[in-house]
This record gives C-alpha cells, sequence and structure tokens, in this order.
C-alpha cells in the first residue's frame, strides 16, 4: 500500500519534480499544464556550475485518463546553462524516456493490456496513442540469451492476437514478470 499525498502522484506521475501550474478540462479531453524543475546540477559536458535559464516550449506527453478522458500534459521543461563552456542541457525526468513523448504509465498499462491479450487496436484505442505505438512496446521487449534465472513458477498460455495470428506468452506465476512472448514471426524475451 502506499499512502498517495499530492495529485501528480494521484494521476501517474512520480516524478516530484513536476509540478501541475492549471488544468483545464475542455469538451472531450483534459489539458494539465506542468514544470518540470529543479536546482541546477553540475554541467553534463564538463562538470562545469550551471545556472537556471529559461523553459523549453512546452511537450506534449499523453498520460493515463483522468475522470475518464483522454489526457495530456503540456510540460515545460527547465533549461539550465552551464557558466563555464556556456551550453545549454534540458532538465530530465523519469516520465518520459529521451527522444520519447510516451509517458512511462501509458507504457506500463500497454504492458499490462498486451499481458491481458487486448488486441493493438483495442489498446492504441483506450489509450489514445497509435497502434504503431502498441507495436513498438511489443517490439521493444528486447531478446536474453540467457535463460539461467527463470522463475520457480512459470505460466504459459497461447492466445489469437491481430487477425487471428497466434502468439504464446510465459510469464512469472508470482511476480506477473513476463519473461518470454512468441508471435507467428519472431521470439522475443521481455524485460521488466
Ligand atoms: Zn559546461
Amino acid at each position: 500500500m502506499e499512502h498517495i499525498k499530492n495529485s501528480t502522484k494521484l494521476i501517474g506521475i512520480k516524478d516530484l519534480n513536476i509540478k501541475i501550474s492549471i488544468v483545464l478540462k475542455h469538451q472531450t479531453r483534459i489539458e494539465i499544464r506542468a514544470e518540470l524543475d529543479y536546482p541546477a546540477p553540475a554541467c553534463p559536458h564538463c562538470q562545469g556550475k550551471m545556472i537556471k535559464y529559461d523553459f523549453q516550449r512546452p511537450s506534449t506527453i499523453p498520460i493515463l485518463d483522468v475522470q475518464g478522458m483522454a489526457t495530456v500534459l503540456k510540460l515545460r521543461k527547465r533549461r539550465f546553462q552551464c557558466k563555464v563552456c556556456r551550453r545549454v542541457s534540458v532538465a530530465k525526468t523519469s516520465l518520459v524516456k529521451k527522444h520519447c513523448q510516451i509517458s512511462q504509465p501509458v507504457w506500463a498499462k500497454i504492458t499490462q493490456l498486451l499481458i491481458e491479450k487486448q488486441t493493438n487496436m483495442d489498446i492504441a484505442k483506450r489509450l489514445h496513442v497509435s497502434v504503431s505505438t502498441v507495436q513498438r512496446q511489443l517490439n521493444a521487449f528486447t531478446l536474453k540469451e540467457n535463460f539461467k534465472t527463470l522463475p520457480e513458477i512459470l505460466s504459459w498460455d497461447e492466445f489469437a492476437r491481430n487477425k487471428g495470428k497466434l502468439a504464446f506468452i510465459a510469464q512469472d506465476f508470482e511476480t506477473l514478470r513476463l519473461f518470454l512472448t512468441v508471435s507467428t514471426l519472431r521470439s522475443t524475451l521481455v524485460e521488466p
């Protein structure tokens, strides 16, 4: 059990450096404007002292639905400038991976729904992402050759995916961690 103390955590955002500034409820969607900010770290290029600079223009990040409505986070990220080498760096967050606009809670939900055997199209519709995004998550499961660490109890199942093609999954019975998915085209071992 976790005691949730703030509204960012309530909507699935764990990064406490993200602060909500305003929430707008439109006809069919919710827009949450927020800022990512924290004290200036050392310069990633020269380790020199950085100072706060300005904010990047907002990036639009889909998060999980709030009140059953499609919800986006308009996130402005702090920029820092190095006083030594003058280079500018953007604040980092665990919410989104580098060069990615889909938030981690959405990726986690895609994974969960894939395990629950929902079709790519249903998942895409439910989470307001493209079918190719869902496919990308399926493909992102990386292959590991090492099978030495198989779980004590392994459960597996076969199921129909995408127009009746058969697929196979294996997962740790206790932790539900996905171990292996095999579609008709490829086989992949899944990272947690
Ligand atoms: Zn520097």
